[in-house]
């Protein structure tokens, strides 16, 4: 029988433990002050639109319970999600999940005419933002907790946002950042298993190397996206525009 050789995977480590610490600071913000901070926010959708566009936010992630929910609709719909964690010293890549598609035009693959195709069934990450509770960093590079993003870049303010409104809002988001978290910190337990179970590490250069392969047209890229159930193995090529 082949013996597993021990490899170190600091960058894994690290990365569940900076998931596991987030998810304890989560836990620990007091909710009185988010429930205050999303009541003095008092955001208010104006219907632009912008927030389903690549140039606005660059991608939808996926929840494992999205991705069942999104299969259902259209299998067609996803890809795995950009800025893949991490790549073994065989070229392939592990990714934490799936995105949405996007069209040629940048804008969400189920965005017609300004509106969502699939409102009632969008994704989670659809449904709390532009809340959020997680820390980031601003623009001198601080970070710290935020609770919302594109801060005065769409919508209106200063709504008369009801409590039982604020409170549902802090709520659920609270429940986004909690699954994401979740699905991170199993993600990394399961590339960490997969790696020592086959004597696998992360190597930089070779994620480097190969992404800038990808980037010109030159190969494809073999890439393993955490679904809740291990990994699905997808081929990925590189569509300028998609
Ligand atoms: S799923 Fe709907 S709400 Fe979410 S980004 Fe796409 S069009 Fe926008």
């Amino acid at each position: 029988m082949k013996k597993a050789i021990s490899v170190k995977n600091d960058l894994i480590e690290t990365r569940l433990s900076e998931a596991r610490d987030e998810l304890g600071g989560l836990k620990n913000f007091p909710d009185p002050e988010f429930i205050g901070i999303i009541k003095d926010l008092g955001f208010s959708c104006e219907l632009c639109a912008r927030c389903c566009t690549k140039e606005f936010n660059d991608h939808v992630f996926l929840l494992n319970a999205d991705l069942t929910a999104i299969r259902k609709i259209d299998p067609d719909a996803v890809i795995p999600a950009p800025y893949f964690e991490f790549c073994d010293q065989k070229g392939r890549f592990y990714v934490s999940g799936y995105a949405l598609k996007s069209k040629p035009d940048g804008s969400c693959i189920f965005l017609d005419n300004k509106r969502c195709k699939i409102y009632e069934k969008r994704p989670s990450i659809c449904r709390v933002y532009p809340h959020m509770l997680h820390r980031e960093a601003d623009s001198s590079g601080k970070v710290d907790w935020r609770q919302i993003s594109g801060l005065n870049e769409h919508g209106s303010y200063h709504a008369d946002l009801q409590d039982s409104e604020c409170k549902a809002i802090a709520q659920e988001t609270r429940e986004y950042e909690e699954a994401y978290l979740k699905q991170m910190i199993d993600f990394y337990e399961a590339v960490l298993v997969h790696f020592k179970n086959n004597s696998l590490k992360h190597v930089q250069r070779t994620y480097d190397r190969i992404m800038r392969e990808f980037l010109k047209g030159d190969c494809k890229l073999e890439v393993f996206v955490y679904s809740g159930n291990g990994f699905e193995k997808y081929d990925l090529k590189h569509e300028v525009d998609s």
